[in-house]
């Protein structure tokens, strides 16, 4: 038997670490905060990556690619970013035996170093918008790390953009987070709010930071993508200007935006069981394993049976889908069941000489892990239902959960009691003060102030002052 995983009603935190490493999607490595991603992750990444980008593109945008490597001096020239990203920093002090010069700083963002391009690039309105993304990695000093959630190294893409006005800019900021929530939720099925962050988790440097926030299975927020309107900080910190219509010098208005390879610790959290991985179908790297089954049968049947399974994966395999057949012999069918299940194959196929006699096949669905006879005419038909149907399902149980686990609390003594039980609507007074307060006593932090969530104005919950309208609290990854 695959080895069992510890299960989440023990602690949700080992059997996340537990699955990772068992589903062979990621490693330790001997480098503080940095993982290894295995292919199994690394796959799920890439199909991450090309769903993104293709939104991206459609939008306009294009991919370039900056050095990794920034001088120091251009982080020093936007006051706030430094001293926001200073504790983050690793800094390369050495190259080829001698000390430098002047440090480089290993990009934990490239806003910085991406100005210094753009200001040379842009000379007039006419070059704006200027629609760059970038696919890299970048590295943050964390202190506490987590296996994808929270590494000092990780991978994502950054977009920056430049426009003639500030409504421009803000325009981009609000489409690039409705391009975040497209993918969550009609892609990794992971509902997400959207709408702006508190002040003191504004992106260091930015006007106005909004986010896509995720509730995990154990009730706790996942800052999932995040998209900042720039204002002229960094226009004004590099020089990038152009010429508008008015024949005028003017600073462009930026936005950036980025998510990570946290993602697919989101996903992870979202839907998998104790059984291991789930992914949803529209970002699985395997839809389909099909498993011959043929223990005591005769070698013609046993040929026969592998014939099929073979034939039918060709089938399933040109209808788009992504398929194996798990024809390892050395292994019994239920090691690979559990194998399938851990590392998060979507459906199953059993095929066996009493199924081939009926002309039927076995499906079984991950998420529902419920066995259903299939006439193998329809199979793949029903293969391609069967996956849209289990796609719809998770994203509709998972928002069933945070549903069920979203409360209005309008008192601190009911903040403080519910503090582990999901997302908090509450009415505070924007203080930071106030907010720190809370974090500490509570572990309770402010995710985002959701659009959707109509403001009507109350009272703060610690200190009864006004509040223009609730945001959410939860404990968070
Ligand atoms: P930021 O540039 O700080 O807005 O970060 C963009 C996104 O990257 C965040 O919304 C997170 O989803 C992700 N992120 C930030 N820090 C980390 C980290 N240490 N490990 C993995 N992902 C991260």
């Amino acid at each position: 038997m695959a080895e069992k995983l510890a299960p989440r009603e023990k602690g949700f935190s080992e059997w996340y670490v537990d699955l990772v490493q068992k589903a062979k999607l990621a490693d330790y490595s001997d480098v503080k905060g940095c993982m290894v991603i295995r292919p199994n992750g690394y796959a799920i990444w890439e199909n991450m990556q090309r769903v993104l980008d293709k939104m991206f593109k459609d939008l306009g945008h294009k991919n370039a690619y900056f050095p990794l490597l920034i001088p120091e001096s251009y982080l020093k020239k936007e006051a706030e970013h430094v001293e926001g990203f200073n504790p983050q920093l690793a800094v390369v002090t050495h190259a080829g035996g001698a000390k430098l010069e002047e440090p480089y700083v290993i990009r934990p963002t490239s806003e910085t170093i991406i100005n210094r391009s753009f200001a040379k690039w842009i000379q007039s309105y006419r070059d704006l918008p200027l629609l760059i993304n970038q696919w890299a990695n970048v590295m943050r000093w964390e202190m506490r790390t987590r296996l994808f959630l929270r590494t000092t190294e990780f991978l994502w893409q950054e977009g920056h953009t430049c426009h003639e006005t500030e409504a421009d800019a803000e325009k981009e900021t609000l489409q690039m987070l409705e391009v975040y929530r497209t993918f969550a939720e009609d892609y990794m099925a992971m509902p997400v709010m959207t709408g702006r962050k508190s002040e003191s988790e504004r992106f260091a440097g930015a006007l106005r930071t909004y986010s896509i926030e995720a509730m995990m299975q154990d009730k706790k927020a996942l800052q999932a993508g995040t998209s900042h309107n720039l204002g002229q900080n960094f226009a004004k910190a590099f020089d990038t200007q152009f010429q508008g219509r008015d024949g005028k010098q003017h600073h462009v208005w930026q936005t950036s935006w980025g998510v990570s390879t946290r993602l697919i610790g989101g996903l992870i959290m979202t839907h998998s069981d104790d059984a291991g991985l789930i992914v949803p179908p529209r970002l699985a790297p395997v839809h389909v394993v099909v498993i011959p089954i043929s223990g005591k049968a005769s070698d013609a049947e046993k040929a026969q049976v592998l014939e099929k399974s073979h034939a039918l994966a060709a089938d399933l395999k040109k209808s788009g889908l992504n398929v194996v057949v798990d024809d390892d012999d050395t292994k019994s069918p239920g090691f690979k069941y559990n194998e399938h299940e851990l590392s998060g194959t979507c459906l199953r196929v059993e095929l066996g000489p009493k199924d081939l006699a009926k002309g039927t096949c076995v499906m079984v669905r991950r998420d529902a892990r419920q066995k259903e006879f299939i006439p193998l005419e329809q199979a793949v038909a029903k293969a391609q239902e069967m996956l849209d149907a289990m796609q719809k399902a998770l994203f509709e149980k998972a928002k069933a959960f945070r549903e069920a686990n979203t409360f209005e609390v309008n008192s601190y003594e009911e903040m403080k009691e519910k503090a582990d039980a999901g997302f908090l609507l509450a009415h505070w007074n924007l203080d930071p003060k106030v907010e720190a307060r809370i974090k500490e006593e509570t572990g309770l932090t402010t995710r985002n102030r959701p659009f959707a969530l109509a403001q009507e104005p109350g009272k703060c919950v610690v200190t009864g002052e006004p509040s223009p309208g609730r945001i959410v609290f939860s404990k968070a990854y």
